[in-house]
């Protein structure tokens, strides 16, 4: 017998090796099993089992059997598949992303596993039956052997208070297992007639095997609705995959959820550290205690035992599209897939959807379920445009407030009311100059100035990461040096002035940067120990706070700016978005947006949160260039150190592009921020027109692809496919 078997690597092809007799019993798709590739050691994951070997080739043995029984499912492999072939990557590149390293080395251990080993260890003498396990666990070094409750039900009460005081496991009591799924104690919230409608259209498309668009309006209760078809996917004996685009949502999400699922939700995210993501992925595994993943991208690549509902909340968000490194998949793409696979229902939703996916629910690929009315009846919030030209020409400006939101801020702290500002630059200064002779700081390795941080007085590259001193005075003529344009910290230092007495917290990258951060400033805001929340676009999404009254929008322009196709439409959903976080509750909210170009048609739109207006006007502009969804885009890119080497290989890549798809390729050409790290960068776009098919372009491209790098061997090229 032959396994072919998934190596972390980007290689282009599996390796296949010959399956000792001793093994064959234990072999199978999925397992994580000990190969060696040249003269080195690797843990790969069995592709495919079978018995045709080529003649001649001396297939090197398979040393060793890691898992017991497989730690991938046959559908994660279909979709790894999918993914490597759709994203154009190397499938070795999707192990890496799917599987937490800990459980790739084989280096965790779960807590039964840690548990057992303190029992036998606590214990004088263990008993027959711990020794058995323990063996066992010792022999194949194996991670689901027995349950928890087993082996504790069989040691004394010493060891498992030991055991609680380590941390091992949380409060034990023998008759009841704090594991099993603890029916809540929250009464169900009865629906209004639109959640009852919305739900049973919802239903009636997932009786279709549609996946299903929710487009409901911030604060309609669309997460009502996706709790009750949670307890409806849990009551067939099925698991749930929820996913949200940012950590920051899971905190506040997994309180809400917790009350109603009890100990049935797991989170699963990247600050978690990977014993704990171990835990959790084996957890989904086995579907016993965990019934439901709330997770972000990632999460996509747990192999659910029974995977009967995935939501994707906030659909259009682009966290859900991995840029670096490979695979670049989308979540929400691939989330389609893995529903198709699995045979789970697929529901999406926002109150913003992305212009595609509208059009694929208008154009019937997917249903479609509306909700457009507010929960409670509350009417959308008030938005309040500031034209920032006129404001500071008749000087009604502090900084960057105008009179307009600083006395709208002043009467909501007045009535006890929360306030949330948004604004989407960190760091104190956005620019550094000297007045006197014009130098301002650049990154050294990108193409880029440095942010001024005021905390801590360095200059930083927001894109590799560089820290510098701010240095005293101007390095080349001694100068004064000025700061301009503000970020994040800045804001917060006036606002400081300007509400003395008033507690702050600012909720950013910076802010937010280790594990349990974001939970401790979400929820100081929660429980009213800050009065004003300011950040960026952390604070946008999906957060939930019944006593904000009011939100400020500090300069709309850094969004509306952005020159790109796509911008109008992000701008659009994020703007809405952070309409969306004030009045949720109690009564109307209100908005204050500042903008230079408050006659720009997208800042009506956002006014009037006339989404209809917004998706005519870009659909419209979609079709007449034949942007997505009238076409499929790739942007392949062209990286290396040496500029005449990227150019020229670029240039090469595009001509033999432009022979097989004349009039698709544009470029090459420079991207936004065309040095990173030393890394010089071109970008060919790639117009895939419908009439063609997708397969055989993406073929095309992989082969110009290999072709190019067969001439330059010190550049490295890759497609990114469905870019935002
Ligand atoms: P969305 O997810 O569309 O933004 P939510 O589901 O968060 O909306 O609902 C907005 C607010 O209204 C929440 O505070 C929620 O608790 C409340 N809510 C929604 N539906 C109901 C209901 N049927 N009964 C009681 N409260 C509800
Ligand atoms: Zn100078
Ligand atoms: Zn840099």
């Amino acid at each position: 017998m032959y396994i072919d078997v998934i190596l972390p690597l980007a290689v282009p092809k599996c390796y296949t090796y010959l399956v000792p007799e001793a093994l064959s019993a234990v072999v199978r798709q999925g397992a994580l099993v000990r190969v060696t590739l040249g003269r080195k050691f690797y843990n790969g994951i069995v592709l495919r089992l079978h018995d045709d070997a080529e003649e001649g080739i001396n297939y090197k043995p398979v040393l060793g059997v890691l898992s017991n029984g497989p730690i991938v499912s046959g559908e994660q492999i279909e979709l790894w598949q999918w993914i490597a072939k759709y994203y154009m990557c190397k499938i070795g590149d999707v192990l890496k992303a799917a599987i937490p390293t800990a459980l790739y080395n084989n280096s965790y251990r779960s807590r039964t596993f840690i548990a057992v080993r303190l029992l036998s260890g606590y214990e004088h003498k263990p008993t027959a039956k711990q020794q058995c396990l323990i063996d066992f666990l010792e022999r194949e070094s194996c991670q689901r052997v027995v349950s928890l409750s087993e082996a504790l039900e069989v040691a004394s009460a010493a060891v498992v208070n030991l055991l609680e005081k380590k941390g091992v496991i949380e409060k034990f009591t023998a008759e009841k297992s704090r594991f099993s799924y603890n029916e809540p104690i929250v009464k169900e919230s009865s629906f209004t007639d639109a959640q009852q409608r919305a739900y049973d259209e919802i239903k009636q498309l997932f009786a279709q095997s549609k996946p299903v668009l929710l487009k409901g309006v911030t604060s309609s209760g669309k997460t009502e609705i996706y709790v009750k078809l949670i307890k409806d996917a849990i009551a067939q004996g099925r698991q749930v995959l929820y996913l949200v685009p940012e950590i920051a949502l899971t905190t506040q999400l997994k309180a809400r959820l917790e009350r109603v699922l009890g100990d049935a939700l797991f989170v699963y995210h990247s600050k978690f550290n990977e014993q704990e993501r171990a835990e959790v992925y084996n957890e989904a595994m086995e579907g016993e205690r965990c019934k439901v993943v709330l997770g972000v991208r990632s999460s996509i690549f747990l192999s659910f035992k029974n995977l009967g509902l995935i939501i994707i909340d906030e659909q259009h968000d682009l966290s859900y599209k991995q840029q670096e490194p490979a695979p670049r998949y989308h979540a929400g793409n691939t989330a389609l897939m893995l529903g198709k696979l699995t045979g789970a229902n697929v529901l999406m939703g926002s109150a913003s959807p992305s212009v595609e996916a509208y059009y694929n629910a208008l154009t019937g690929r997917w249903g479609l379920v509306e909700l457009n009315s507010r929960y409670g009846d509350i009417e959308p919030p008030e938005v309040t445009v500031v034209d920032m030209v006129t404001e500071r020409r008749k000087r009604k400006f502090v900084e960057m407030f105008s009179w307009v939101l600083r006395d709208k801020i002043k009467a909501a702290l007045e009535r006890g009311e929360q306030v949330i500002l948004f604004h989407n630059r960190r760091g104190h200064s956005t620019s550094v100059c000297c007045p006197s002779c014009g130098w301002t700081p650049r990154c050294g390795s990108c193409s880029v100035t440095l942010t001024y941080h005021k905390a801590g007085e360095y200059l930083s590259c927001h894109y590799c990461g560089h820290k510098e001193p701010m240095p005293l005075f101007c390095p080349v003529c001694g100068g004064d040096i000025d700061t301009r344009g503000y970020g994040t910290e800045r804001v917060e230092e006036v606002l400081h002035n300007m509400f003395p007495d008033v507690s702050i917290l600012r909720l950013d990258l910076d802010s937010a940067s280790g594990k349990n951060s974001y939970e401790r400033i979400l929820g100081d805001f929660a429980d009213g120990k800050a009065q004003i929340m300011l950040g960026t676009q952390m604070v946008s999404k999906g957060l939930d706070f019944s006593n904000v009254s009011l939100v400020g929008i500090i300069n709309a322009d850094t969004l509306i700016d952005y020159p790109d196709f796509r911008s109008s439409e992000q701008s659009f959903q994020t703007l809405l978005q952070v309409a969306g976080r004030c009045g949720r509750k109690l009564r109307r909210g209100e908005v204050v947006m500042q903008t230079s170009h408050a006659s720009y048609p997208i800042v009506q739109q956002v006014v009037n949160s006339d989404y209809q207006a917004f998706y005519d006007e870009q659909i419209a502009v979609r079709r007449a260039l034949s942007y997505p969804p009238f076409s499929r885009m790739a942007f392949i890119y062209v990286k290396g150190k040496n500029l005449n080497a990227v150019s020229s290989s670029a240039q090469m890549l595009a001509s033999v592009l432009g022979k097989k798809m004349p009039g698709c390729i544009l470029g090459p050409g420079m991207p936004p921020v065309a040095k990173i790290s030393d890394y010089n960068i071109r970008r060919i776009v790639v117009k895939i027109m419908p009439s063609v098919s997708i397969s055989e372009s993406k073929a095309f491209i992989g082969y110009a692809i290999k072709e190019t790098l067969r001439n330059y061997g010190s550049i490295t090229v890759y497609a990114d496919i469905d870019p935002v």
